[in-house]
């Protein structure tokens, strides 16, 4: 057997002993997601354990270093886990921030001493992370945000105003972004870290269409920042901020296509039976589906190899919401009018229209769908800006 066949029949073998039986179940909801943190209830003893026992092994953050609390696995070691995992139905012990976007930056933006302290933190899962990008009037045109930390000597004071914050309510730090000179767009913004308990820090729900309520407005009132919680240089965080959006991209673009998923058109077969014209749009969607899954594939080894086109992740969001929220379509297609209903068994219990409506948010967070074309265009097909 070569390594790597190794490799897989020991990691299934170590899955296989380790994942508790209610770690194997569907995810029905949120509240089956595991997002660690200062105040995370678990919501049974199985899901704690998992995250520890895979946290121990570096496994929530498998290809991460293993001085910062990662597997120290290489790319093909990592795919194997993920592909193992996915065939087994194990549930991912640990939704983060952290892992998503933060950590990436930190692995390659962050000083030693950043790295030391926060990585193995949010590998255990132990602080929740929300994002502090978007203002009122600064979201697709972010570099125009307004935030402002004074230089105080030894620390920053912040005030401004964030918007579309995700979970601000809830995460315990927040990665932040901060105008520290006013006379430059684009080379003077800085990238903070701070705690949300921080005296200062207020947050404010806001409800969505769907009926959750998963992001916040975000106030800052002369909120004190110690000068060592910069990442990367001052008044050099549009760097950092835009490294991390492509993490950030890359991860929305695949969130509802996993390769676990199984196809549309074996879900509902009864109805593709009865109904020609859903029956050719399932079709379409599963050969779309799987030339998607096959370019992220391509993508994701290329960027691993340092050989990827750094727009790569723009045409990957596109492409992954606006598939994503074609198969939502198909899904309420197929229910029919029963899909719609807010409570019932037809619905189940209202996942069906909230999960639909959930993925209109696909194509606008992360940068819209829009945004991404203009990227596309210039610099993917280097067509002429307006
Ligand atoms: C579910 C969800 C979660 C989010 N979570 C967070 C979060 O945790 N933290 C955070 O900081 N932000 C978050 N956001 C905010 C998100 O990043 C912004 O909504 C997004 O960047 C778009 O900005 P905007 O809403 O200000 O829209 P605008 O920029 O005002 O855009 C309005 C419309 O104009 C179009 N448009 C704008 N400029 C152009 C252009 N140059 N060319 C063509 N069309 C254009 C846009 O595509 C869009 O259709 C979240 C958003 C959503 C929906």
């Amino acid at each position: 057997m070569s390594d790597l066949e190794n490799f897989r029949a020991e990691t299934r073998a170590w899955l296989e002993a380790n994942c508790p039986a209610e770690m194997r179940l569907p995810i029905k909801g949120e509240d089956d997601m595991c997002w660690g943190g200062r105040n995370f209830k678990f919501k049974n003893d199985a899901q704690k354990l998992w995250l520890d026992t895979m946290a121990q092994r570096g496994w929530t953050v498998p290809d991460w270093p293993k001085e910062y609390g990662g597997g120290g696995l290489n790319p093909a070691e990592t795919k194997i886990l993920k592909q193992e995992m996915a065939s087994l139905k194990c549930r991912s012990p640990l939704s983060s921030f952290g892992i998503w976007m933060l950590g990436p930056a930190l692995l390659h933006f962050g000083t030693e001493e950043q790295k030391k302290h926060y990585l193995p933190q949010i590998a255990r899962g132990e602080i929740r992370w929300c994002q502090g990008y978007s203002e009122p009037g600064s979201g697709s045109d972010l570099v125009s945000l307004q935030t402002y930390g004074e230089d105080k000597g030894d620390h920053w004071v912040v005030n401004g105003q964030k918007v579309w914050t995700s979970y601000a309510d809830k995460a315990d730090w927040i990665f932040c972004l901060v105008r520290t000179d006013k006379n430059d767009k684009y080379k003077g913004i800085s990238f903070l870290l701070f705690d949300m308990e921080s005296e200062g820090v207020s947050t404010k729900p806001i409800k969505l269409i769907s009926g959750n309520s998963p992001f916040c407005e975000t106030f800052f009132d002369d909120v004190k920042v110690p000068k060592d919680q910069i990442v990367g240089e001052l008044n050099r965080g549009w760097d950092v901020a835009k490294y991390l959006l492509g993490h950030e991209r890359e991860m929305i673009s695949g969130g509802g296509l996993s390769a676990d998923m199984p196809s549309i058109g074996a879900a509902f077969a009864e109805v593709a039976e009865l109904d020609p014209i859903l029956r050719a749009e399932f079709a379409a969607f599963d050969v779309e589906t799987l030339a998607f899954r096959a370019m992220s594939e391509k993508f994701m080894d290329e960027l691993k190899a340092g050989k990827g086109h750094p727009a790569q992740p723009n045409m990957m969001k596109y492409a992954g919401t606006e598939l994503n929220k074609k198969r939502h379509e198909l899904i309420m297609a197929a229910g029919g009018s029963d899909a719609l209903e807010w409570e019932s068994e037809a619905s189940n219990h209202g996942a069906k229209p909230r999960g639909w409506l959930r993925t209109k948010a696909n194509s606008i967070e992360g940068g819209t769908s829009e945004i991404m074309l203009n990227v596309i265009s210039k610099r993917i097909l280097d067509l002429p800006g307006a």
